[in-house]
């Protein structure tokens, strides 16, 4: 989408400090850092929100998992827990509207969360 942040960030029309890409999946550092690791987990196709996730495009998601897992188990940060969050409308704090998973490690994290 042409004015999105995330699709110039995958694009490489903006640069980010990328972690991780294939062909559907981009990771790259949150330029905010909330945590000692704080990645932004993306489909590279456009998809606005979690709500928008449905039969058709939901392969994406789970492949966005499993390379989370994965990442997960090449960095020591994550060895004793992790947190994978989707903030999903404003409400919620969703400021980007193109879906991602916030990937945060490398400290511990209070529950319930703000
Ligand atoms: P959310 O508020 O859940 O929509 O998360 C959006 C996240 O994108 C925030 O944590 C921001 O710090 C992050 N962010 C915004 N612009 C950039 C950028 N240019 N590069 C990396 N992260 C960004
Ligand atoms: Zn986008």
């Amino acid at each position: 989408m042409n004015d999105c942040l995330f699709c110039k960030i995958i694009n490489e029309d903006i640069p980010s400090t990328k972690i991780y890409e294939d062909d559907k999946v981009f990771v790259f550092a949150d330029i905010e850092p909330t945590a000692p690791i704080h990645w932004l987990a993306i489909p590279k196709e456009h998809i606005e929100r979690l709500s928008d996730v449905n039969e058709a495009n939901s392969e994406v998601i789970s492949h966005i998992y499993e390379v989370i897992s994965s990442l997960a188990s090449q960095h020591e940060e994550f060895k004793n827990g992790f947190r994978v969050v989707s903030n999903c409308g404003e409400a919620a704090g969703q400021s980007v509207f193109h879906i991602h998973f916030h990937v945060l490690a490398g400290r511990d994290f209070a529950w319930p969360a703000g």
